[in-house]
């Protein structure tokens, strides 16, 4: 039994199998994460060499055999990776975001489909390459429910604000007040509005914000992805 397939899908790995196919993993609009195999897919004859490089977007029509997937035919497709390689803080961050969406990113959901494919078109635009990757974690946190706790205490309820604000809990998944912690902050209270504007800010607005600390912060959310997911 076999069935076609129209969907999106963009490539997060490639790898070489024997010397002539290739099997690469992708996530989809509308089936999530799938590996697809292309037999001959090393070879220059083969239609797909350029669409099937990590980093690109395309569209197409797949088939489904025994849950395996196969590509049928390509309509269209945008490749990126050679944009990003010009610069290799930029290939180094792509390479950063698709391994920590492909770890972390396994059931079909649309809205990370579209957050993805927009993290790749904004990567080419001319950016704060850490802004951009503080808000690639901080969105890919957002997206999958567990954005922290930032306006009230995650033991007592209380409103947190400046002079109560006591430390940020990566285990608990918020902030603490003062009265329920002796222990000193790890997060600045500046660090936490910068947390509530990553929440919403557009890929667009990212350009006007301007972070201090970012490199410690991203490592603070790094840390928070890995312990909640
Ligand atoms: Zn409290």
């Amino acid at each position: 039994m076999s069935s076609l397939i129209k969907d999106e899908a963009i490539v997060l790995r490639k790898s070489y199998v024997g010397d002539y196919d290739v099997s690469i993993t992708v996530y989809m609009r509308k089936q999530g994460k799938e590996n697809i195999y292309l037999p001959k897919g090393q070879l220059f004859k083969s239609p797909y060499i350029s669409s099937t490089e990590p980093f690109t977007w395309f569209k197409g029509v797949f088939i489904r055999k025994r849950e395996k997937f196969f590509i049928k035919e390509i309509d269209r497709s945008k490749t990126l990776g050679i944009e990003i390689c010009k610069d290799l803080n930029r290939f180094q961050t792509a390479s950063y975001m698709f391994d920590t969406f492909n770890r972390y990113i396994i059931y079909p959901d649309e809205k990370m489909f579209i957050f993805l494919k927009k993290s790749l078109y904004y990567l080419t635009d001319s950016c704060e390459i850490d802004i951009f990757r503080l808000n690639f974690l901080a969105k890919l946190i957002y997206l999958s429910g567990i954005y922290p706790e930032l306006k009230r205490c995650v033991r007592c309820g209380e409103d947190i604000n400046r002079n109560n604000y006591q430390l940020f809990s990566i285990s608990e998944g918020g902030v603490v007040c003062r009265k329920c912690s002796r222990q000193k902050g790890n997060l600045s209270y500046r660090h936490l509005k910068y947390l509530q504007q990553l929440k919403f800010i557009s890929f667009k607005n990212l350009k006007k914000l301007k972070i201090k600390g970012s490199l410690y912060l991203e490592k603070i959310l790094s840390d928070y992805l890995s312990k909640n997911m």
